[in-house]
């Protein structure tokens, strides 16, 4: 009998220390939408997608809520009741500069015109009424995973005899400059930023395209084609992929790619 409640006392404690130490963990979310249906939806939806989240109705309460709790991510509603979305976004951007905003918005050709203006007033990606919870979360975890953390992200990636230099949009193989489209250097970016850990399709899709890609990837795999395709042509003649430290992307069947780190000689 002791035993066992001394197993339960364990079990119990296991599990508080798990859930504190996810709490401290979480990403914060700011939901600024005045719809009832959807803000309630997503902030439900984030806190069962394991993010801490917080939902107002209109701009001036997001913009407090803000400051007061330097939310990690806004999802923010362009049409609200106070104040213009836009400005929204413009004044969190001022003033929070590493801020993840992403507008929702009704309208797909909307999109084209906030896009317009002054760099999308400072927004970090779009979605489009109505989206799925599916598409929000991966987005979501896309962005947040690719997020510069310091100053260190503007440092080359390095990969075996691979430089991936972000800021200025090269990439060297073996000291030899490759030519990429920039589809295939965002996705060898992606792959980069992780390697030797596998990135699923649905993360790839959500770093590399910002549509919609419900229904095919195909355009994925036609990417990842042409690029192990420059990838070997880059290389210098004797070299196999994979071989002599040179970078090699492995297929996870059903789920997605790895870049292979180096093996040690
Ligand atoms: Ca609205």
């Amino acid at each position: 009998m002791a035993d066992t409640a001394a197993a339960w006392a364990a079990a119990v404690a296991t599990i508080w220390l798990m859930s504190r130490t996810r709490a401290a963990d979480r990403h914060q979310v700011l939901v600024i939408e005045d719809d009832e249906t959807i803000g309630r939806h997503l902030e439900a939806g984030l806190k069962g997608g394991g993010y801490g989240a917080h939902w107002c109705r209109s701009g001036r309460a997001g913009l407090t809520l803000a400051r007061e709790y330097s939310p990690d991510v806004v999802l923010l509603d362009l049409g609200l009741p106070d104040i213009d979305g836009i400005e929204v976004a413009r004044t969190l951007r001022a003033e929070q500069p590493d801020l993840l905003i992403v507008i929702l918005t009704a309208r797909s050709d909307e999109i084209d015109v906030i896009v317009g203006l002054d760099a999308g007033a400072g927004a970090d990606d779009y979605l489009v009424k109505p989206f799925s919870l599916t598409v929000l979360l991966a987005r979501l975890r896309a962005h947040l995973q690719r997020r510069p953390a310091t100053a260190q992200d503007t440092d080359p990636l390095r990969v075996a005899g691979l430089v991936v230099d972000v800021a200025a949009r090269r990439c060297l193989l073996r000291d030899r400059e490759m030519v990429l489209r920039p589809k295939e250097f965002e996705l060898l970016v992606a792959l980069a930023r992780r390697p030797g850990i596998a990135v699923t399709r649905e993360d790839l899709m959500a770093q590399v395209w910002d549509e919609n890609w419900f229904g095919s990837t195909k355009t994925l795999d036609v990417t990842m084609a042409a690029l192990r395709r420059r990838l070997s042509e880059s290389l210098p003649p004797t070299t196999e992929p994979g071989g002599l430290g040179l970078p090699n992307i492995t297929t996870l069947r059903g789920h997605g790619y790895r870049l292979e780190l180096p093996s040690t000689p």
